[in-house]
């Protein structure tokens, strides 16, 4: 087992290594964390609508624990489909304007779930180059052949499309809201493209699903192409602040992954409060349309503040900001500093992101106010000089 020791060396030595440290929410303000015992501006969560501490989403699960136990006790295929799943699922499938819903544990297993039951030897797998990981193991686990496409480069898809005209299945998979950037893929354009190819069309709803869109749907409803979208996958551990995912589509493609997903077959259901609170969480997201219209003031006015200050950032309006600040670190040293000054924003190093652009990746809430993202946008800029990542 020694070379796990000289492996590990290595690793620090490029300023790669990770550790784990504590950090508890702060019930009575939701923006916040605390860690090692100081109270940090949370820009590090992805709980963008502000429900991780959500009192009514507490107290039906509370009440759900309460009636249907701790544990579901087996998968849903054997006894653990309790009550919960389907009034979640059919609430699900209503919201997407789909014919059926199917809630995978978390979003890791259900895209390597999916894309492991719908490809295989022979198939093809068109995937962006900055998916998130677990599409990456999806594409590893199906055997398929992964064609990797550079990030967002439609041509650059087109010349593989052609290039792998004969296999059997084409599955083109990309994010919608790329995890890292925050940046949105050409969801129109890769409509017609999978028209026009004969593939079928997957779309990772993680960074959109209950920010986008009149009821939180996602951006393929916002942008009007959801019906091309064969595949929507979506996850309930960020904006709906809860834990597990979804997957929206036909019947067909629904009673088909019952049948092949093993994530899906092979471990045990949600918790049965966990699947109420997510139910719970939706009717939120639905009706609750300030806390999107909060975000996206938030993030134009962080941007906006960033932007002045001297940065490069890009226009939008989605909740994840990146920083970038190439060498890994510095992007450390940055992390750091901000949290002397009292901002949990964590390093982002390689392999998560490309070499090369280590970054800060600040996530917005709809619990910041106006005067903490000023405040923070000030302090970053101070950081910037002295680190040298920004001249004044
Ligand atoms: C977070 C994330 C996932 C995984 O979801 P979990 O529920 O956290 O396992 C999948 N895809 C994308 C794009 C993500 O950002």
């Amino acid at each position: 087992m020694n070379w796990i020791e000289r492996e590990l060396e290595i690793w620090a030595d490029a300023t790669l290594e990770r550790s784990l440290r504590e950090s508890s929410p702060v019930c009575e303000a939701p923006g916040y964390t605390e860690s090692r015992g100081r109270l940090l501006l949370n820009m590090s969560s992805n709980d963008y609508l502000g429900l991780a501490q959500h009192p009514g989403i507490i107290d039906t699960m509370r009440k759900a624990l309460l009636t249907e136990g701790a544990g579901s006790g087996a998968s849903r295929l054997v006894t653990g489909n309790r009550p919960p799943y389907s009034h979640l699922e059919a609430s699900l499938a209503d919201w997407q304007n789909r014919e059926a819903a199917l809630v995978f544990a978390n979003g890791y297993m259900a895209n390597s779930g999916v894309i492991s039951a719908l490809v295989n030897r022979g198939d093809v797998v068109f995937s962006d180059q900055l998916n998130h990981a677990s599409i990456v193991d999806g594409i590893i686990l199906s055997r398929a052949e992964h064609a990797r496409y550079r990030h967002n480069d439609m041509e650059h898809l087109r010349s593989l499309l052609q290039r792998y005209q004969d296999k059997r299945r084409k599955l083109i998979v990309t994010d919608a809201v790329f995890s890292m950037d925050g940046d949105q893929a050409p969801l129109l354009e890769l409509a017609s493209i999978k028209r026009e190819y004969g593939a079928m069309l997957m779309v990772d709803e993680a960074h959109s699903g209950g920010i986008y869109g009149l009821r939180g749907e996602g951006l393929c409803h916002e942008l009007g192409m959801q019906n091309d979208v064969d595949i929507h996958m979506g996850t309930f551990s960020k904006s709906f602040g809860v834990y597990g995912a979804y997957i929206c589509g036909t019947h067909t493609l629904i009673r088909w992954l019952v049948n092949k997903a093993r994530p899906f077959i092979y471990s045990t259901a949600l918790p049965p409060s966990v699947v109420a609170g997510i139910s719970k969480a939706l009717v939120l997201i639905q009706g609750e349309h300030w806390r999107r219209e909060r975000l996206y003031e938030a993030s134009r006015l962080f941007r906006s503040a960033l932007c002045t200050a001297g940065f490069t950032i890009a226009i939008g309006d989605s909740p994840i900001v990146p920083v970038l600040v190439g060498d890994n670190a510095t992007a450390l040293r940055f992390s750091s500093a901000l949290e002397s000054a009292g901002i949990a924003a964590a390093a982002i190093r390689p392999p998560t992101v490309p070499d090369g652009t280590a970054r800060i990746r600040f996530s917005l809430s709809a619990a910041h106010t106006d005067i903490e993202l000023t405040d923070a946008a000030e302090q970053i800029r101070t950081i910037g000089l002295q680190l040298g990542v920004l001249h004044s």
